[in-house]
């Protein structure tokens, strides 16, 4: 069989390439080296429970049109993210807001809040922040900063807040007012019963092969179809020849509990250095679960080798020139076409990748 497109990568990229490609009459064969679809956004039931394997997703956009295309294949419930920070027992509310504000300072209006940061700004000095700590200090102020930003951010870094560019933190959510909702996103939820379903209905129909490595079969899957759409590592697809582009590591420890609740929210970060993880997942609750058992991950962030799954790209000066040398490889083919996140080296929340997918489709199948 011939196939006007390979799609390397079934996750949310791949599928809704896919999709578009499908219903505009071509054929489409779509491979992923794991065992299972949906790539990073992938949920297992366990216990009834839909686990998000590779750390929590929570989906939100300002994009109607995206919104309207996933709400397609499945309905979204309303769940809003509301993670909760614990620093050594003390409990605060994220994102930093008027609640975090009142328990941290006993300040009770905006006025109080906003007075207590400007005086911690101004007695440590920082004028122009030079680096992630004085950037912090600048926006949070230095009790915010020790407590809730510190511990977590050198964890989830591996480098001290004084040694990272400020740039990484540019936007910390910080609100005046008692809202504790993370996101400031009009749609907002998670699919009702999980991501995989989601993804499977997108796939619907089309060829899939799973376990199949297209670096490791190039010669047989290359001539497959007329056009490839790579969705895995761009330095990889060359073999590393600049050199590998850096990532941070996840590392999930999962467990299932015989009680119904463990922490009470689904998301619980952990924000002093002493404790090795910097959050726990209680998966339930992302879809308002009542069931006698519960099933938590704790999320340990680690440095990132060949070989491990890479999570987070690491966009300093440093990667972005590397990548560039990369791209310029990528924009001479004229068969392959790079996409998501490891295609393009690049963070990307879920609603920019199904908008990416979906540009780049329409202007492929014009
Ligand atoms: C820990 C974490 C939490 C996140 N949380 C959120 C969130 O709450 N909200 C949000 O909007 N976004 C979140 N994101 C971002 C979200 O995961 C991505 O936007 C999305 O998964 C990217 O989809 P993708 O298709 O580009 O990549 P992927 O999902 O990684 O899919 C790429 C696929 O290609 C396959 N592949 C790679 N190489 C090969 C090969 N050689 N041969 C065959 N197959 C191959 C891989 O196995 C994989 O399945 C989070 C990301 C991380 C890392």
């Amino acid at each position: 069989m011939h196939y006007d497109y390979l799609i390397v990568g079934a996750g949310l990229y791949g599928a809704v390439f896919a999709r578009v490609a499908t219903d505009a009459g071509k054929r489409v064969l779509v491979i992923d080296k794991r065992d299972h679809i949906a790539g990073n956004i992938y949920t297992e039931n366990v216990e009834g429970i839909n686990v998000h394997k590779y750390g929590a997703h929570i989906f939100h956009t300002n994009n109607r049109k995206v919104w309207d295309y996933l709400n397609s294949f499945s309905e979204f419930n309303r769940y809003t993210n509301s993670p909760v920070a614990n620093y050594k027992g003390e409990i605060y509310s994220l994102p930093f807001n008027m609640y975090t504000f009142n328990k941290m300072w006993g300040v009770i209006t905006p006025d109080e809040a906003a007075s207590k940061i400007e005086e911690q700004k101004k007695s440590a000095g920082i004028t122009e922040p030079h680096n992630l700590e004085e950037q912090a200090i600048s926006l949070v102020g230095k009790d915010i900063y020790e407590k809730l930003v510190k511990g977590y951010t050198e964890k989830q870094w591996g480098r001290p807040c004084s040694e990272l560019p400020s740039f990484i933190i540019k936007r910390l959510p910080v609100r005046l007012t008692y809202d504790n909702n993370y996101f400031n996103a009009l749609y907002q939820g998670i699919p009702m019963g999980g991501y995989t379903a989601m993804v499977e209905k997108m796939l619907d129909g089309i060829d899939i092969r799973l376990g199949v490595d297209y670096l490791e079969n190039r010669e047989e899957l290359y001539d497959i179809a007329d056009k490839i759409v790579y969705t895995g590592p761009i330095d990889g697809y060359y073999d590393y020849k600049f050199g590998p582009l850096e990532y941070r590591s996840v590392r999930f420890e999962t467990e299932i509990l015989d009680i119904p609740n463990f922490q009470g929210n689904a998301v619980v970060n952990y924000t002093d250095i002493e404790t090795p993880w910097t959050r726990i997942i209680e998966h339930k609750f992302f879809e308002f679960g009542t069931g006698p058992k519960t099933v938590i991950s704790k999320e340990y962030s680690s440095a990132w080798k060949i070989g491990d799954d890479p999570y987070y790209p690491v966009n300093d000066s440093t990667n972005s020139e590397l990548y560039e040398k990369y791209k310029k490889l990528a924009d001479c083919e004229d068969k392959v076409i790079f996409g998501g996140r490891l295609g393009q080296y690049k963070y990307y929340d879920m609603d920019a990748v199904v908008a990416e997918a979906l540009n780049m489709a329409e202007r492929e199948l014009r």
